[in-house]
């Protein structure tokens, strides 16, 4: 039996970025990975939100992504446009990119990286002991590690054999998404129906057609056939344009749940299998993700033995509220993008809501990720929120606030007095930076905040204290995040 410290179960966007995350801090991981190869049958996701670039900022690996995808506005509420070019953040913007090829970039990295995936083998149970736990894989065979982490999709096995429930709404409408040759498909071919919004359009190589397409009534499951396609193609355009050459043909529901637990003694669960919800917004593979960025530098720091277990309940404590939030939004774009005439009403006044300043940056904020404040009690504004990418003037130059995260290792970034803090009991953990910042403290939706003495930053990028010039409080939260000296 093989032995590694963390194996993944999946390796989609979710799975990936953990395996990064927990190699970046030196931890054996493993991922095992169901497809042979990272080929994914249709396009699924359409880009990233700005918190997503800048997490990737943070790891130096941004610009693979952003010089293959195509820069622009894609935040939105039940399809309300919602512009953030205005924000204070390096990235007041999204980019326009498959699902395909983020998971092939993400996949390079976590090659480069020295990360082993046994592909062509699914996950098909596990016992959890005391000290770790067996992971059973088809074609027989097992490896043993001391954690391991669902993030095999929404239908996740991790999340069942755990016994983790998965409370939620069922589905109210059914979609078939489809690629394939047409002939003729109608102009200004967005259709709005009773349940939501139909949508013809040519793809990128200008033969094959995207469909999106409202089913009459609600069906489950991964297979609809060529004739479900015929049909839902008739019934909201009155043709079926020819349809062949079916490349892709998937079917999504608005299923809205979300695990009741993200832990499990030593069982984790992020991504789709830990939520799931229309894909309205964009926002499914983008709070993946980030899932795995809050929790990679805790696994690794309770792997590595130098914090605590209970270190990862506030893995739970953080994202399950940010995962919630995400499913109710999905859920009420999912009414307001109703055809029936209240639905109308409703969608008309949000949209002339979201045209004032405020409502707009609050909802840009909440879909692009830019607004996530973890709890972390009573403060600063920064507490518990993400650190802005400042330009720094260190002693070694020029700095990127982002630029000094790349290890994915925690920073006392020290504003003031060079000599007026002492981190010494962690100087092995914490990187210690001194700094000098002249320009304004900005956050999204909250504008100008007061510019702090010191900040520590979490690897995830979020603020653990905020110094006013005293180290007041700075060894509690050391000791808190980064464990006992
Ligand atoms: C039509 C559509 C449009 C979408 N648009 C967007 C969008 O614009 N923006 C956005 O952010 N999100 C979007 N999403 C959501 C996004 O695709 C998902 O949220 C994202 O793929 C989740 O990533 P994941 O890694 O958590 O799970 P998945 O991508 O589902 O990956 C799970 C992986 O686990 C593997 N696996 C499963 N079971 C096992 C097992 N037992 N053993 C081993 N391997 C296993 C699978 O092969 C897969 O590779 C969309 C989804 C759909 C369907």
């Amino acid at each position: 039996m093989t032995n590694h410290a963390v194996v993944i179960a999946g390796g989609g966007p979710t799975g990936l970025m953990l395996a990064a995350e927990l190699a970046l801090a030196k931890i054996d991981v493993a991922i095992v990975e169901r497809r042979a190869s990272q080929e994914l049958a249709g396009s699924r996701a359409g880009g990233l939100h700005a918190r997503t670039l800048e997490v990737l900022d943070q790891r130096g690996v941004a610009d693979r992504f952003l010089t293959q995808g195509k820069i622009m506005q894609v935040a939105g509420f039940a399809m309300i446009r919602l512009d953030i070019s205005d924000f204070p953040t390096r990235h007041n913007y999204g980019l326009a990119l498959w699902q395909k090829r983020i998971e092939e970039l993400l996949a390079d990295w976590v090659r480069e990286l020295a990360v082993p995936i046994y592909r062509s083998r699914d996950v098909t149970g596990f016992t959890q002991d005391a000290a770790g736990v067996e992971v059973e894989l088809s074609e027989g065979g097992s490896l043993r590690a001391q954690y391991l982490v669902g993030c095999d999709g929404g239908r996740s096995l991790v999340r069942k054999q755990a016994g983790i429930d998965f409370p939620g709404a069922d589905a109210s409408v059914s979609y078939l998404i489809a690629e394939a040759e047409m002939t003729g498909e109608p102009e200004g071919a967005v259709r709005r129906g009773d349940k939501g919004i139909n949508a013809l359009g040519r793809i990128d190589d200008g033969k094959r057609v995207r469909a999106v397409l409202i089913e009459q009534h609600v069906k489950q499951g991964d297979e609809p056939t060529l004739d479900d396609l015929r049909e839902a193609l008739i019934a909201v355009y009155g043709s079926d344009y020819g349809v062949r050459n079916v490349t892709w043909l998937s079917r999504f529901t608005d299923t809205t749940r979300q695990a009741a637990s993200y832990r499990s003694g030593r069982v984790l669960v992020a991504g789709d299998a830990a939520h799931i919800h229309a894909p309205t917004g964009g926002q499914g593979l983008n709070v993946g993700v980030q899932d795995a960025v809050n929790l990679g530098w805790k696994l690794a720091q309770v792997v590595r033995g130098t914090s605590p277990e209970t270190l990862l309940d506030s893995y739970h404590a953080e994202r399950h509220p940010v995962g919630a939030r995400v499913l109710r939004n999905t859920m009420a774009q999912t009414a307001l993008m109703r055809g029936d005439d209240r639905s109308r009403a409703a969608h008309e006044s949000m949209s002339e809501l979201l045209k004032l300043d405020e409502p707009r940056k609050r909802y840009a904020a909440m879909i692009s990720g830019l607004d996530i404040q973890y709890d972390l009690g009573p403060g600063h504004p920064l507490l518990g929120r993400r650190m802005p990418d400042l330009e720094l003037v260190t002693d070694g130059g020029p700095r990127r606030v982002f630029a000094l995260l790349h290890a994915a290792r925690p920073v006392l970034l020290n504003l003031g007095e060079p000599s007026a803090l002492d981190i010494a009991p962690w100087a092995e953990r914490v990187r210690w930076v001194n700094a000098r910042y002249e320009g304004a403290w900005e956050l999204p939706v909250l504008g100008a905040v007061a510019a702090p003495a010191a900040v520590l930053i979490r690897p995830d990028g979020h603020v653990a204290w905020v110094g006013a010039g005293t180290d007041e409080g700075l060894s509690d939260a050391l000791q808190r995040w980064f464990g006992a000296p």
